[in-house]
């Protein structure tokens, strides 16, 4: 498997099956709700806390696009170039 961008390459391959286990995949600010886009991940929750913040805001959100994706079962973040999408195969 050595065909894959140096990103990936830098990671084991994670196949993700958010069917099965719909709560063990978050965006870095821990939420299940991302989408996917071509290259990355898509958060609306980040978007609306985006768009909610004050300057009194305990989390302070900068994006809601994000290229790592973590694994709330060992806490590893995954960089999305090594994840692979079960519903794909
Ligand atoms: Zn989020």
């Amino acid at each position: 498997m050595a065909d894959g961008s140096a990103l990936a390459d830098a990671h084991d391959e994670v196949v993700i099956d958010r069917e099965d286990e719909p709560y063990r995949w978050r965006c870095p600010n821990g939420h299940t709700t991302w989408d996917r886009t071509n290259s990355h991940l898509w958060c609306p929750s980040c978007r609306r806390s985006m768009e909610q913040q004050g300057r009194w805001s305990i989390m302070q959100v900068e994006s809601a696009e994000h290229w790592e994706i973590v694994d709330e079962k060992t806490g590893e973040t995954i960089p999305y170039a090594a994840v692979r999408f079960a519903e794909d195969a």
